[in-house]
């Protein structure tokens, strides 16, 4: 348990072979997700198969960056491994590509949130290899 009110290092992720992609393209500011070859499905998070077709053919496109909040939640209690960074925000974000993606929001005051808020992806340096996608509201 870390000492109340101090801010330790969030959890950095750990990339896969699976998700290896999106975390190098990510190093470069680039949103990728998965498209299916077969049946032009987009999916958020990445998977070996196509949520709809179960297909394996599956293909890597940059993403717009951009999206609408569907949903979104504050977190003011220190959750483990967040501790001292609450409160915080959630969102779920609606993506053109037609999926979902959760991220922090940040650079937005918590007041100011709100379902159907545009968005836009901004990037956070945690390690040489891991360059985390949040979202920050779109001017
Ligand atoms: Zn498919």
């Amino acid at each position: 348990m870390a000492e109340a009110g101090k801010k330790r290092p969030r959890p950095v992720p750990v990339p896969t072979s699976i998700t290896r992609p999106f975390w190098d393209a990510a190093k470069q500011g680039k949103l990728v997700l998965q498209h299916c070859r077969r049946c032009g499905t987009w999916q958020y998070w990445p998977r070996p198969v196509c949520i709809r077709c179960i297909s394996r053919d599956l293909e890597w496109r940059e993403a717009a960056g951009r999206g609408v909040v569907y949903s979104f939640t504050v977190t003011r209690l220190p959750a483990e491994g967040f501790e001292g960074h609450e409160p915080y925000v959630l969102v779920s974000v609606d993506l053109p590509e037609g999926t979902r993606m959760m991220a922090h929001l940040v650079n937005c005051p918590i007041e100011r949130v709100r379902i159907g808020m545009p968005v836009r992806v901004v990037w956070e340096k945690l390690t040489e290899e891991i360059t985390l996608p949040q979202f920050e509201p779109a001017a």
